[in-house]
Formats: structure tokens, sequence, C-alpha cells
């Protein structure tokens, strides 16, 4: 595991301005670790129900960090803890910029079945539907875009790695997390109740009253009850289970809440510049520099962080 700071640190926070790459189970580390999975299925198998996850709250309760695996001691150097903030926001913006990509897959998981459920309830036609089906795809794709452009808008960072444009990322990861909840608003909206008082699978298959259930479960004559039955299952493990709860969330805090992406774009972006454009379309400026993103890149910000290092500024 690699461990970074995840924010800003002056010298008072010394002791927690630090970065380091440990095995998981070394000696001193505690994982409280929680899995989620799907309810298990006994007569009904379906790909999306292998699916699985689990989240870890880590302890470091007296650990040994051998020198040669650190790479940020704020505690050996207090100088040190003015890099916590910018190894922070870099772990962000590759998280963030890996969520362009891995988000709009997960939208599109939630359109496709947004669609499906449209069709098998019959109201696939209907205008509010395709308005609703319209956003969704939507999303997916300018979350898609703008990590897309990002890696086109990226610079080579002296370690060889390309960084993406962070403007970009951020508000592609912005919008991916403002939309989320709207997302599965319009799965449950398209669905219906059922997805959330669904009988459980074993209702379906008892000898009792599995006939009935699934004679029950017909809805649009030309889709076989038995494939109704697996679009709710599906949607209700998408939407209604644990591990749905847990997707809600991680789309809309994962890599940082969207207010953090606001902040992280309005520290980039330099309003002063972007003022210019109205200074001279109001005849306030009689002049305007050929006009390019005013965004302060990461090498730019990390050039100011060194030039910061070597004078009293930092210390302030
Ligand atoms: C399922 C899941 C998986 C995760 N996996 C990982 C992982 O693999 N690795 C990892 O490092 N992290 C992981 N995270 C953590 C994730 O990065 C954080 O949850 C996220 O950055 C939000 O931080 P937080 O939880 O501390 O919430 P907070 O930052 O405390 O946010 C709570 C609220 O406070 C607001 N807020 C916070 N600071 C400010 C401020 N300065 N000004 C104004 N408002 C503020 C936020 O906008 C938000 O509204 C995961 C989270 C989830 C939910």
């Amino acid at each position: 595991m690699i461990v970074v700071p995840c924010r800003y640190m002056g010298p008072k926070d010394k002791d927690y301005a630090v970065a380091f790459a440990l095995p998981t189970d070394w000696d001193g580390v505690k994982l409280l670790t929680r899995p989620a999975s799907f309810r298990k299925s006994e007569h009904m198998e379906f790909p999306a129900g292998n699916f699985g996850d689990a989240e870890t709250f880590i302890i470091f309760d007296d650990v040994f960090v051998p020198n040669d695996r650190i790479f940020l001691n704020g505690n050996g150097d207090p100088r040190q803890t003015a890099y916590a903030g910018f190894l922070a926001l870099m772990f962000a913006h590759y998280h963030r910029h890996s969520y362009t990509g891995c988000k709009p897959a997960i939208t599109e998981v939630i359109a496709s079945a947004a669609a499906l459920v449209a069709e098998y309830n019959g109201i696939e036609k209907t205008s509010h539907v395709q308005d609703k089906l319209s956003h969704l795809i939507g999303t997916a794709e300018l979350v898609f875009a703008a990590g897309e452009s990002s890696a086109k808008h990226s610079e080579k960072a002296p370690s060889g790695t390309q960084v993406p444009d962070e403007i970009l990322t951020n508000a592609g990861r912005r919008l991916a997390g403002e939309m989320i909840y709207e997302e599965y608003k319009v799965l449950a909206d398209l669905s219906g109740g059922l997805i959330a008082t669904l009988p459980y699978e074993g209702s379906f298959f008892s000898e009792d009253v599995g006939e009935l259930a699934m004679k029950y479960m017909k809805r649009n004559p030309r889709v076989k009850p038995e494939n109704v039955l697996r679009c709710f299952r599906g949607i209700e493990a998408f939407a209604v289970s644990e591990i749905a709860g847990l997707l809600q969330v991680a789309g809309l805090h994962g890599g940082g809440s969207p207010s953090m992406e606001t902040i992280t774009m309005m520290m980039r972006y330099d309003l002063e510049k972007l003022k210019n454009i109205s200074k001279y379309l109001f005849g306030i400026k009689s002049k305007l520099k050929r006009y390019e993103r005013p965004t302060v890149t990461p090498r730019k910000q990390l050039e100011k962080f060194r030039k910061a290092m070597k004078g009293k500024k930092l210390e302030k």
C-alpha cells in the first residue's frame, strides 16, 4: 500500500506529513475491513452477481517504516510538510482522472438497465423516458470526454509520466459526483417500486408459490416472466443492495467530494486572466493577448513550491 497525506499541512502537522510504501501485512498495520456483496443466487446465476467489494479502515499502530520506503518525512524535516498538500492533490488528481474513465462505465450500466426496464415496463417510447435516458447517456459521454481531453492536454512530469490537465479532470469528476444520485433516481423512477419490494429468489422456485409468483411477474406480453424477474433482480442488486449504497457514496466522494473538485479548479484557474476577456470586450482594456486557457499546471505549481521552499514564505 502507498500512503500519502490527505490534505495541506503545516510544520505543526509534521507527524502526519509522511508518505511511504509498505506491504499490507506489515507488523502493526491493522486492517478493519468491511466486505460487501450481492445476495447469493441459488437458482438464477448472473455475471453481475459475482461482483464484490471490500473497503478498509487502516490503522498504523506504532509501525516501523524502513528509510528506503519513505518518500516524505515531515517529522525528520519539518520543511517537507509543505509538500503534503501537493502529494495529496496529485494522488487525488490521478484518482479523479481514473474516475473519468471508470465512472462513465458505471453510468452506462445504469443507463442500460434503465433502458431495459423501460422496455419491459412498456414505456420506452414515451417522451419523459427518452429525456431521462438521454441525460444518463449525456453524463457518461461528457465525463468520458473530459477525461480524454484532460489526457490530450496532459504535460510530461520530470519522472516521465503524463500528468492530465487538472481543470478538465476536476470538471469531469465533479459532474460525475454531482450526477450520481440523479442517475440512481432515473433508474428507480423508470423501474417502479418493485426493485425494492421484489420477493427473494427462493419464492419464485418454491413448490408452494413459485408458479404463481412467476405468473405475476408478467408485464410486457413480449417478454418472458423469467427475463422480467432477471431484470428486476439485477436492478435490485445495482440499486437497492448493500453494494448499491456503497457505489453511490463512492460515486460522490471517491477521489474527493464535488466541493474538493471546485476548490482545486478555482486554485488552478486564473480569474484575473479570465476577466481580461470582458475587459477587452467592454472597452475597459484596449488589447487582449492571444487567449489561452488560464490554468496553472502541476509543473508550474511544483516550481512555485520549490521557490517557496528556498525563501521565508514557507514559514508563514
Ligand atoms: C467507497 C469508498 C472508497 C474509497 N476508497 C479510497 C481509497 O482507495 N483510497 C483513499 O485514499 N481514499 C478512499 N476513499 C476516501 C475518499 O477519498 C474520501 O471519502 C473523500 O476524499 C472525501 O473525504 P472525506 O470522506 O474525508 O469527507 P470530507 O472531506 O470530510 O467531506 C465531508 C463534507 O465536508 C466538506 N468539506 C471538507 N473539507 C472542506 C473544506 N476545506 N471546505 C469546505 N468544505 C469542506 C465536503 O465538501 C463534504 O461536503 C474512499 C471513499 C469511499 C466512499
